[in-house]
């Protein structure tokens, strides 16, 4: 049996990363780098659409960027100077060729792709109306819902049709679509989801436009950053250039506060913010918030190195590789006998015995969800004979779900939903534990303390302070409805 992960299923998982680019003559070739840089926000699958101003072009499959573009005869068929990309990673819906992303619909003003990051939380009810009203499904993902709300719409240009939808949907989200005439790409009113504007050209020269989920797409097909897009902004990008469409009322901004800790990649700056800068700040803060004695600052690699850093500037104790990652772990694994399944951990991460033995450890990490990986590599780093461990956290307790893209546990999974920090100390067997306080993590990120009234991020899933109304979900905000019981009970 083939399962995903074995090792990996106790981190919160970005959902997705969209790429979009407009005139440029490797327009294909730039997507699929752009989504390679994007990897991280999503290994089940990948699609690109393309336009060559005759006809849309479309190639998508289950795997990693590289596995389903190394063909060149793939590449050469994703004809023109215009294309959108995605990278999958499954919050609604199973991961099958059907629900991969682009989205494409033939409509009667012509051609329509749309690539989504993050999660509409009023889709099942939106999913069924336009069922009643006769639209069939092809796939089971929340994003399918804008293809029919466009074609529903009465408004006749395809912006009008797009804006008629987005009026329509709550819920955390990044689109890039493709029509005939632009490349548009939208960031929900709340801006909870990142989507940043570039170009690639000479200033004298006619700019080809990229649109990305983060910066480090930009480096790697040598574009330059433009601005992010703002919360509750339409970029209409055409051969007249770009064009700003502000549909919504203003509302402050609540940017997803998990991404400057974990999500983002250390290299892209999200929001003015550069992601490493900030991890180190919260490690830092960490250090001064939990003190404690010790030889050695061990991150859990990679997401807990910035942080770890940080942590061991502030502290002035050592900084040490004692856990070594292999990086040639693969996505997928032939489900192994329990004995072997039992050392899944020490797959991803080996303890540096010479560095740990005798020690007293600082280990830094940047969450703890459900506390599975937590307990093995507290247990790892003791086998390989350190004298303490200490572990600190470099976002506050995960003490709610997340519903705006974020695949996260039901809540009742999540270990500091259910335990106070001393029994998750006994639990993952560390000698002490600390995570960092949500003020913390906000000065740390220069906002101050958290302003309860009007805070500057979604933080919700440390808080319980939901910015976007869940509309599908139970009052618990534990439980995703089914898509399909929704479905089935029309
Ligand atoms: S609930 Fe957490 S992970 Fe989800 S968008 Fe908000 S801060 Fe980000």
């Amino acid at each position: 049996m083939i399962t995903s992960r074995p090792w990996d299923d106790d981190k919160p998982h970005e959902e997705c990363g969209v790429f979009g680019v407009w005139n440029a003559p490797d327009a294909a070739a730039l997507t699929a780098l752009g989504l390679h840089a994007l990897q991280h926000r999503g290994q089940e699958a990948t699609g690109i659409v393309t336009y060559d101003g005759q006809r849309f072009h479309s190639e998508k499959g289950l795997g990693l960027v590289g596995d389903v573009y190394h063909d060149p005869r793939v590449m050469a068929g994703l004809k023109g100077r215009s294309a959108i990309g995605h990278n999958r990673y499954a919050t609604t819906g199973e991961t099958i060729l059907r629900n991969v992303q682009p989205l494409f619909a033939e409509f009667e003003f012509g051609g329509f792709a749309v690539a989504h990051n993050g999660n509409l939380t009023n889709a099942a009810g939106l999913r069924r109306e336009l069922v009643r009203r006769g639209c069939i499904f092809q796939s089971t993902m929340d994003s399918e819902v804008f293809i029919h709300l466009i074609a529903m719409s009465e408004y006749s240009t395809v912006v009008d049709r797009l804006i008629d939808a987005l009026r329509q949907v709550v819920g955390a989200y990044s689109l890039v679509a493709l029509s005939n005439e632009a490349l548009i790409g939208v960031r929900d009113p709340l801006g909870v989801r990142p989507l940043i504007l570039g170009r690639i050209g000479l200033p004298h020269e006619e700019p080809a436009w990229v649109l990305v989920s983060e910066t480090c797409a930009l480096e790697i097909i040598g574009a330059e950053f433009v601005r992010d897009v703002e919360p509750g902004e339409i970029v209409v990008i055409d051969d007249r250039g770009v064009h700003s469409i502000k549909p919504f009322g203003a509302a402050k901004p609540r940017f997803c506060v998990f991404e400057y800790i974990y999500f983002a990649r250390p290299d892209s700056v999200m929001d003015g913010t550069p992601v490493y800068a900030a991890r180190k700040s919260i490690g830092a803060e960490l250090a001064r918030e939990s003190h404690v004695a010790a030889d050695i600052v061990v991150p859990v690699p990679d997401s807990g190195v910035p942080a770890a850093m940080g942590y061991a500037t502030e502290s002035g104790i050592p900084f040490e590789l004692g856990i070594i990652r292999n990086h040639y772990v693969g996505r997928t694994f032939i489900e192994p006998t329990d004995h072997i399944r039992n050392l899944g951990v020490k797959l991803k991460h080996s303890a540096n015995r010479a560095i740990l033995q005798g020690r007293r450890v600082i280990l830094v990490d940047d969450s703890i969800v459900r506390g599975t990986t937590s307990r093995k590599i507290v247990e790892m780093v003791r086998a390989a004979g350190a004298s303490e461990v200490h572990m600190r956290i470099s976002s506050p307790p995960t003490t709610h779900s997340c519903f705006y893209g974020i695949d996260t546990p039901e809540r009742e999974k999540l270990l500091a939903a259910q335990h106070d920090v001393g029994e998750m100390a006994r639990l993952i067997g560390a000698d002490s534990l600390a995570f960092i306080s949500i003020n913390g993590l906000y000065r740390a990120l220069g906002r101050g303390s958290r302003n309860a009234a009007s805070p500057a991020y979604c933080d919700a899933c440390f808080t319980g302070d939901y910015p976007v109304p869940l509309t599908d979900f139970d009052k618990g905000g534990s439980r995703q409805l089914s898509l399909l019981e929704e479905i089935s009970a029309v």
